[in-house]
């Protein structure tokens, strides 16, 4: 990726900022150093791009938090292993696409909000990814033609994971994915598929993500 040479100082802070809050991987810590943050937000907000929080992006919509980002792709990582083919659900305007896009072999976003599925496209047109392929549709469903997925992440809230993700998921492949546990709790679940039937959970950070809804708009 070609990375703007402005804010090229501020990306290696955010990427210390990303590691003192916990994130020790270093490839995910490098992805976060390369990728331009500013671009995926409007210009009145540049100037935050590079704090370590959650910004507006429209549409009742944000971009995560980078520290929430990096944990969570870290989590993906099974012993530090290259990810393979990874689904995200909630695309939003595709920083988390961009960053996994340099993690992973492929990525696969799907967004239900029509105009960030298009904001992110033109966000994401310049850095010409070729790895990356961004879907418009409800990411509940998951992505049948292209499963099973390595890895799965969901950048929105569910009451629990939905079932089609589940069944996309590769024997052996994780899911990360906040869920809410009352109106204002919400927990990080770390979810390995060990055999056909049977999958391992594990409940970690408290933590806050915008709703998964069902449908498209
Ligand atoms: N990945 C983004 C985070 C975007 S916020 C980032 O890089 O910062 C989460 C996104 O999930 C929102 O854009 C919201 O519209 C989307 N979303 C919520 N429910 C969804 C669903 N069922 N399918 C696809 N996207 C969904």
């Amino acid at each position: 990726m070609k990375a703007a040479e402005r804010f090229a100082g501020h990306r290696q802070e955010l990427a210390r900022k990303v590691h003192d809050a916990g994130v020790k991987n270093p490839q995910v810590l490098q992805a976060i150093a390369t990728v331009p943050r500013h671009s995926f937000v409007d210009a009145g907000l540049h100037a935050q791009a590079y704090e370590d929080s959650a910004l507006p992006i429209g549409h009742q919509q944000t971009i995560s938090k980078p520290s929430v980002v990096g944990r969570m792709i870290e989590l993906l990582h099974k012993n530090k292993q290259p990810l393979g083919k990874v689904l995200e659900i909630g695309t939003g305007c595709g920083y988390q696409a961009a960053v996994l896009s340099l993690l992973a072999k492929e990525v696969y976003s799907i967004e239900r909000v029509r105009a960030l599925h298009d904001l992110a496209r033109t966000k994401l047109r310049p850095f010409r990814i070729a790895n990356l392929r961004l879907i418009y549709g409800d990411g509940i469903r998951g992505l049948a033609q292209a499963a099973p997925f390595d890895a799965i992440i969901l950048a929105a809230a569910g009451l629990g994971v939905p079932d089609p993700l589940l069944d996309q998921l590769a024997i052996g492949g994780r899911l990360i994915a906040p869920v809410s546990k009352s109106e204002t709790e919400q927990q990080l679940l770390l979810i390995e598929r060990v055999s056909s039937h049977r999958y391992q959970r594990t409940a970690l950070d408290e933590v806050f993500f915008v709703p998964l809804q069902s449908g498209v708009i």
